[in-house]
């Protein structure tokens, strides 16, 4: 069994590195039928595509069934609150300690410093709408569950999987059948993620050779002291925080977790979307880190959506980089309001390609400093989307772990194995 994922990882990872390799080659070949038609817009994005369709088409399905599910079996209210409580707190304090560590990067490193304006492409920036904070938590409540599964609104479809999962369980023998139903059901989306992951490795190399082989690379060189402090600041975070907590809270091994979950970060980095990565994620930290399911399946789906550190390490450093380019003084109680409305930003933020960089005007504008900026970020903001993405949902499955173990819900002997 392990022998078999084991050899998905190695393939996914292959995948990842010839699509590199593929991406970089196919960009420095001259525009024509076979490098646009073929190879970026034929061959890679076919392969790329039909992954990506696949994943995302059992996201909203699996999100749902899985968490009544898990919702169903906890049977105990008090317990599931407390879980939430404690998933809450834990996403909270992941991601201020991500922002904080960001702004030391951006005070002592100074990535927009020195920097040639001229040589960027500066494009139009999107600007978020400003939504309440108390519009974001009552929205949570669908007033439609189909639409909300319709528009995969994933807190949405979580509220009230929960309730039914709740209803479920206060029914009792009642709602036997019902139950029954929804734990065949997810047998069966378990075993379609399986089938769609055999697809991963191809997968991953077209989305990874497609976005190589069009990226600018020419952006990059002016905003590549920017581009590398945002990866430092990614894997600081994931070695020392995430690996701190890992170590501390259930004593695993952080190198045997990477390597476990290796595949689900090589598929968000492919696809730089946490709600893609719902799906294999869910299906490592059950099955290989030995999380329960009425945890896991609780705590995934809602990271995807509301924890995302390696957001919120850009953000802190994007704020730096816009104020040292245009020349604005960052003093301590600017500090400490980014550190609060970036906290509160990767919130609202959908685990979608690019939502972070949008997400990112609701920050600047807390503290005045020029919208202007994220326009300056735009152009090569996909190449730091990937790795943030496999940070953001790399820390829902730290977190799924530290809690499974505390309720006494981590199978050790698996996730040692
Ligand atoms: N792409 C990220 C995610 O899905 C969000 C972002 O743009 O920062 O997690």
């Amino acid at each position: 069994m392990s022998k078999k994922k084991m050899s998905l990882t190695s393939k996914v990872l292959i995948g990842l590195l010839l699509g590199l390799i593929a991406g970089i080659i196919v960009y420095s070949l001259p525009s024509g039928i076979l490098k646009d038609t073929i190879l970026i817009n034929g061959i890679f994005q076919l392969l790329g595509q039909i992954f990506l369709r696949g994943i995302m088409m059992l996201v909203v399905p699996l999100v749902f069934i899985s968490l009544v599910n898990g919702t169903a079996s906890i049977g105990d209210i008090k317990k599931l609150g407390r879980v939430g409580v404690k998933t809450i707190g834990f996403y909270l304090t992941t991601t201020a300690i991500a922002v904080m560590l960001a702004l030391i990067l951006g005070y002592f490193i100074k990535p927009g410093v020195g920097v040639d304006l001229s040589a960027i492409e500066v494009v139009e920036p999107t600007i978020n709408p400003r939504i309440p904070i108390v519009q974001i938590l009552y929205e949570m409540v669908p007033t439609n569950p189909i639409a909300a599964m319709a528009g995969g609104n994933m807190l949405q479809i979580i509220v009230f999987a929960i309730l039914t999962g709740i209803g479920i369980s206060i029914l009792g023998p009642k709602a036997d059948f019902i139950q029954k139903l929804f734990v065949g059901l997810n047998d069966l989306i378990m075993k379609l993620v399986e089938i769609v992951m055999i697809f991963a490795p191809v997968g991953v190399f077209g989305l990874v050779a497609r976005t190589f082989a069009t990226v600018g690379y020419t952006l990059m060189v002016p905003l590549m002291k920017y581009i590398l402090l945002v990866y430092v600041g990614l894997i600081i975070h994931a070695v020392f925080v995430y690996g701190g907590l890992l170590k501390g809270f259930t004593n695993l091994s952080p190198l045997k977790f990477y390597k476990k979950f290796l595949p689900a970060m090589s598929v968000a980095f492919s696809t730089a979307s946490s709600n893609a990565t719902v799906p294999v994620s869910l299906e490592i930290v059950e099955k290989e880190l030995g999380a329960s399911k009425n945890i896991a399946s609780f705590t995934i789906p809602l990271g995807a959506t509301v924890n995302m550190d390696g957001t919120a390490i850009m953000q802190g450093i994007s704020v730096f980089f816009i104020a040292q380019v245009y020349g604005y003084e960052m003093t301590f109680g600017m500090m400490l309001t980014v550190i609060l409305t970036a906290t509160l930003a990767s919130i609202g933020t959908a685990g979608v390609p690019g939502a972070g960089i949008i997400m990112l005007s609701m920050v600047l504008q807390s503290v005045g400093l020029p919208l202007e900026g994220i326009g300056l970020l735009m152009g090569i903001d996909r190449i730091v989307d990937m790795g943030r993405t496999a940070i953001n949902i790399t820390g829902d499955a730290v977190c799924t772990t530290v809690i499974a173990k505390q309720e006494g819900e981590l199978d050790l002997e698996l996730a040692q194995s």
